[in-house]
């Protein structure tokens, strides 16, 4: 598959076409970004890290019957995906309490959410991604209400076998942001599944092993996310 032109570039990835229209390339950057991408650093081998860690995760999603993107690894920071058309919605599991659900209810951070809880935001940066419902979805037609349902169900499966898997390796998964797409009319879960757009506690400790230690400047960031890679067995170049 060769690589075209630069289709589209995000604040941590850059897309590629592909001379197959069906397939592109996600390339993963060192670039780390927060607060809507005021906050812009490169930490070294986070691409690597992030496009290896991906590759395992869609992997057993994959085999748990949730239908993902990815075709391939590439290289070190390239992935093969399908060519989604994407739906600009993100959903959001959370099972315990973090980030804007704590500053938005005032709950305290750690509380456990039984049953977890499903949100969605409208994908949209100049507006801070806000929180949307499904009529809002359904009205503005980003998605019809048999997609959202799909998109739920898929969601919540993804947290029954990640959960397990981050358990056993001696992890909470505090919450977690999934993207889908459309290919050949199914939905299809795209994007990334990496400690950048998920929230990774220590069991014992609740040390923060995310994103949140570039968010809050804890340091540390790569390292964190090198050792869930290692306590997953996710497999890393020295
Ligand atoms: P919160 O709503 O608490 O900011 O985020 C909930 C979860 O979704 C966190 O795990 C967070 O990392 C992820 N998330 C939500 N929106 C985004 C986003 O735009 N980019 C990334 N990388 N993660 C997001």
């Amino acid at each position: 598959m060769q690589k075209q032109s630069e289709l589209y570039r995000g604040k941590a990835k850059t897309v590629h076409t592909t001379d197959d229209p069906n397939f592109l390339i996600l390339e993963f950057r060192d670039d780390t970004s927060a607060f809507d991408g005021e906050r812009i650093e490169q930490l070294a081998r986070k691409g690597m890290v992030n496009n290896r860690f991906n590759h395992f995760i869609m992997e057993k999603l994959t085999a748990a019957g949730v239908p993902t993107q990815l075709e391939r690894l590439l290289s070190d920071t390239e992935s093969l995906v399908k060519n989604l058309d994407m739906i600009p919605v993100e959903c959001v599991v959370r099972n315990l309490a973090a980030g804007s659900l704590v500053r938005r209810l005032g709950v305290e951070e750690g509380m456990a959410l039984t049953p977890p809880t499903f949100e969605l935001f409208l994908k949209n940066d100049e507006l801070h991604d806000p929180m949307i419902n499904e009529s809002h979805a359904i009205a503005f037609g980003w998605a019809t209400a048999e997609q959202l349902a799909e998109m739920k169900r898929l969601t919540l499966k993804v947290n029954e076998v990640l959960q397990a898997l981050f358990d056993e390796a001696g992890m909470l998964l505090v919450d977690y942001k999934l993207e889908f797409g459309l290919f050949n009319g199914e939905i299809v879960l795209g994007d990334e599944f990496s400690p950048d757009g998920c929230r990774l506690w220590d069991k014992e400790t609740r040390e923060k092993l995310d994103k949140d230690r570039f968010r809050q400047g804890l340091g540390g960031v790569v390292e964190a996310y090198e050792e869930v890679a290692k306590r997953l067995g996710v497999p890393l170049p020295a």
